[in-house]
């Protein structure tokens, strides 16, 4: 299996204090990856930094073996790298399919676009019965599908998921993930940071536990779930 992302001795500071420490991780391809941890561990900032967001104070991102920490996140994005931002970040006044336009802006070809607008269609169909209505106007579990479909209009090889549960009520928790596992079967390797560690650790392979800016733990998923440390300070147990 190849390496796709290759995060090692990643610092990230603000204001000169480290919010992530000597952080290292790997994603393969075709693997389902999820990062947990507590409120204010460093995941977003974590995920910042790979996306282009923050710059490194430390370490290196490699993607598909090409340094990509330091460059700036269009140029991250057009490597094959997709974030869904937490707060989902779509376009309010914009209409449905103007949001999965935007998806798309760095390609340059029409019928590919079309023909990708009616995948997503397909794998999402609360969006094409929508396509005309202002995103704004979505309940948060279609604008998370909206995300994640806009996301798709890149082509990602790597699609990086901050919270998408956040905020959502259980049922559609449920569904938005149910996606997710369905865009992985299609190729497209996930990193995902949850502090919904059940969800994420049911359905990625793999996962890594971080506490105050550093990696604790780093295990297959079904270990990580069976580790008593993990019970008891992530899974309510
Ligand atoms: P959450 O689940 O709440 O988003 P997190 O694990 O994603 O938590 P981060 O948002 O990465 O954590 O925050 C890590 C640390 O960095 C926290 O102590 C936070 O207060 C701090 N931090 C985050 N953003 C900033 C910022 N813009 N300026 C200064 N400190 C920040």
């Amino acid at each position: 299996m190849s390496t796709l992302l290759e995060i090692k001795h990643l610092c990230v500071c603000y204001s000169g204090i480290e919010a992530v420490r000597d952080l290292n991780l790997y994603v393969n391809a075709g693997e389902m990856v999820c990062l947990i941890g507590a409120n204010g561990a460093g995941k977003t900032t974590t995920l910042k930094a790979v996306s282009g967001l923050l710059t490194p104070s430390r370490g290196s991102i490699h993607f598909e073996g090409e340094l990509i920490s330091g460059l700036a996140p269009h140029a991250i994005a057009r490597k094959g790298l997709a974030l869904v931002p937490e707060g989902r970040g779509i376009f309010p006044r914009m209409t449905v399919l103007e949001n999965l336009q935007m998806g798309a802006y760095t390609r340059s070809d029409p019928a590919e676009i079309r023909r990708d607008i009616d995948e997503v269609y397909g794998l999402l169909p609360r969006l094409a019965e929508r396509k005309q209505q202002i995103a704004g106007l979505l309940s948060g579990g279609e604008q998370q599908m909206l995300a994640l479909g806009r996301a798709m209009m890149a082509r990602p090889r790597l699609l990086l998921l901050d919270e998408p549960s956040m905020g959502l009520a259980p049922l559609m928790v449920q569904a938005v993930f149910e996606i997710i596992t369905a865009i992985a079967a299609r190729g497209v390797s996930v990193f995902l940071i949850e502090q919904n560690a059940h969800l994420a650790l049911k359905t990625c392979s793999r996962g890594y536990v971080m506490e105050n800016g550093s990696i604790t733990l780093a295990d297959d998923a079904q270990a990580l779930a069976a580790n008593p440390a993990v019970r008891h300070a992530y899974l309510g147990e």
